[in-house]
């Protein structure tokens, strides 16, 4: 396969944040649904769960192989790190958001919105002071496939922050189903994913100072299957799952580029030393490929 069958170029733009001569790499096979990759800098490894294998993998970069984290992972889907270098999960069975400390305990973030179990939180991100936000779908609880299933307590599937007080508010309350969220680099807006809809959207919120979300307004349409996780590179670009591969997105939303992938694809992160390695996570696999822009 030439390089070049890996990429689809929409925008010329595009062309300046992939490499000649680079190919996408496959690290694993072997998973049923692969989720929540989260990139571990002192580790050197990604975490990726397998949600329906009720376990997550470990991808060791420096010997370039996957074997068992967790094998009992309370079907864990979204990860990400903290300022502190701590791993957050979202868990489905538990539905709870949970945070790896240092010494290897769990410790319990959210488990409950005003006294009422959480549906199965899904993706989860950390802004720079600290506070956590999270999506809560029910993709966990409406069947047993991907956790348990259950009633909804909440009867709502929102976007939460979790504060530094503990305090956890409901911040977008009008999705079908939040899913994958990012925050810009200057923080100021906030991008979730409703994978809810036919076909899936985009959309962006502008926070105040507070981070309080104002109106939500349509950033990008999915074009090919499901938009499901997103990250951002340091130039703004949008790197979103979606069914043939990752699309790229300019700071307008528009459609610049795709990385093509033979399965479809559930979530990205950057990682590696430089943060110029996209990790993708696709179905049974797990892919990687060298960009020309950092996370
Ligand atoms: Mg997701």
């Amino acid at each position: 396969m030439r390089y070049t069958d890996w990429f689809e170029i929409i925008d010329p733009a595009f062309r300046s944040l992939i490499l000649p001569n680079v190919h996408v790499d496959l690290l694993y096979a072997g998973g049923r649904w692969l989720e929540g990759p989260v990139y571990v800098p002192a580790a050197r490894h990604v975490l990726f769960s397998d949600i329906p294998n009720n376990r997550v993998l470990r991808y060791d970069e420096v010997a370039g192989t996957v074997s068992d984290f967790e094998t009992i992972a309370n079907f864990a889907n979204g990860h990400t790190l903290d300022p502190q270098g701590r791993v957050l999960t979202c868990e489905h069975l538990t539905r709870r958001v949970t945070r790896r400390e240092h010494d290897g305990t769990l410790t319990v973030l959210a488990d409950n919105f005003e006294g009422k179990r959480l549906n199965s939180p899904n993706d989860v991100i950390a802004d720079r002071q600290g506070r956590i936000w999270f999506t809560d779908p029910s993709y966990g609880i409406s069947t047993p496939y991907e956790g348990s299933l259950a009633a909804s307590e909440t009867g709502t599937r929102n976007v939460y922050r979790l504060d530094h007080d503990g305090k956890l508010e409901a911040v977008v309350c009008d999705l079908e189903q939040p899913n994958g969220l990012a925050l810009s680099r200057d923080e100021k807006t906030l991008f979730v994913v409703d994978s809810g809809t036919s076909p899936a959207r985009l959309l962006a919120y502008d926070l105040d100072a507070t981070g309080k979300p104002g109106a939500g307004r349509l950033f990008s349409e999915c074009t090919v299957g499901m938009y499901d996780g997103l990250r951002i590179d340091a130039l703004g670009h949008i790197w979103t799952s979606a069914g043939d591969g990752v699309h790229c997105l300019d700071a307008d939303g528009k459609l610049i580029g795709k990385i093509l992938i033979p399965e479809t694809v559930s979530n990205v992160c950057f990682g590696g030393p430089e943060k110029n390695r996209l990790f993708i996570t696709a179905t049974r696999c797990l892919y990687a490929v060298f960009t020309n822009v950092r996370g």
